[in-house]
């Protein structure tokens, strides 16, 4: 084993897998050993590097995540629910910390990895951000502060190839005010709201989910009574933050006892 802790990518051409390739080549605390993509893509047989139209790498695309997974410390994955929990046991095969960054997780599927943590140390976030994960612990705090007099309502805005709504951070952000609450999520969520809704319900957390043009990620939670408002904001203005957060996360995964872990262990909120 290296000193320098082996990175295997997954979703190497995507918009996150190309951001984490280039964490990776800036850092000097890890280093790429594979980039995997589904079979069938352009890339498959490529020299990442010559595929993002730098210069080569030494790592060629892969459609054998096993073959990938073989030789890596850490698994870096930004990809699509089904395709993580494939990831999560050749991952757990491989003994390699499995950093999921992919959004969209059903319960069911969330539940799912649980076999793969037994094994492995599991990092997942909807959010890999040092500012979203702080604004949870202030989300927390101020909920817990405030009663149900004020609204609490969740609003973000992303790009417009996401797939997935509310995102995987307002859901995190929506979690937080449960918590603070002393409230079960599932219970009070308002997740968009169309035609006679009739007049809000105390207590609820409301979700508005914005799409358009490329905005990288925005959320407010608003927090609003008659007379006074308070809003806490994250403006993400560049997937270097996820990025650089998703590389810390498989770095500090390493040597850790298996198990499922999130951005605030490894931020130590
Ligand atoms: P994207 O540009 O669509 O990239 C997704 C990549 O995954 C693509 O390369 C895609 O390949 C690949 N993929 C999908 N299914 C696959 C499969 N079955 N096997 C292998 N590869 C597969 O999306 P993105 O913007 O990078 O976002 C990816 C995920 O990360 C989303 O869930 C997003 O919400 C999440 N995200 C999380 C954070 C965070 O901090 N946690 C931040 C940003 C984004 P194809 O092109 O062939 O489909």
């Amino acid at each position: 084993m290296t000193h320098t802790p082996g990175i295997a990518v997954t979703g190497a051409s995507g918009r996150m897998g190309q951001m984490l390739i280039r964490s990776i080549l800036d850092s000097d605390q890890a280093q790429l050993v594979g980039a995997v993509e589904r079979k069938g893509h352009a890339w498959i047989g490529q020299d990442v590097g010559t595929a993002m139209g730098g210069k080569a790498l030494g790592v060629t695309v892969t459609d054998e995540p096993l073959e990938a997974f073989a030789t890596a410390q850490a698994i870096i994955d930004f990809t699509a629910p089904e395709a993580t929990l494939e990831f999560a046991t050749l991952a757990a095969q491989a003994r390699a910390v499995h950093v999921i960054g992919t959004t969209g997780m059903s319960e069911a599927q969330i539940a799912a990895l649980k076999p793969a943590a037994r094994h492995a140390v599991i990092v997942r976030a909807g959010n890999m951000s040092l500012g979203v994960n702080l604004l949870t612990q202030l989300t927390k705090r101020v909920a817990a502060a405030l009663d149900d007099e004020f609204d609490i309502e969740i609003v973000e805005s992303h790009h417009r190839h996401k797939v997935d709504a509310p995102s995987g951070t307002a859901l995190m952000l929506g979690e937080a005010a449960a918590e603070g609450r002393g409230v079960r999520l599932e219970e009070v969520a308002d997740r968009g709201r169309d035609g006679i809704t009739g007049a809000r319900q105390r207590g609820h957390i409301g979700f508005a989910a914005l799409r358009a043009g490329d905005i990288v990620g925005e959320h407010d939670v608003l927090f609003a009574a008659p007379g006074e408002r308070i809003v806490l904001r994250h403006v993400a203005t560049d997937r270097a933050v996820f990025a650089r957060g998703a590389l810390r996360a498989a770095l500090w995964g390493q040597g850790k006892p298996p198990g499922e872990y999130d951005m605030l262990d490894v931020l130590g909120l």
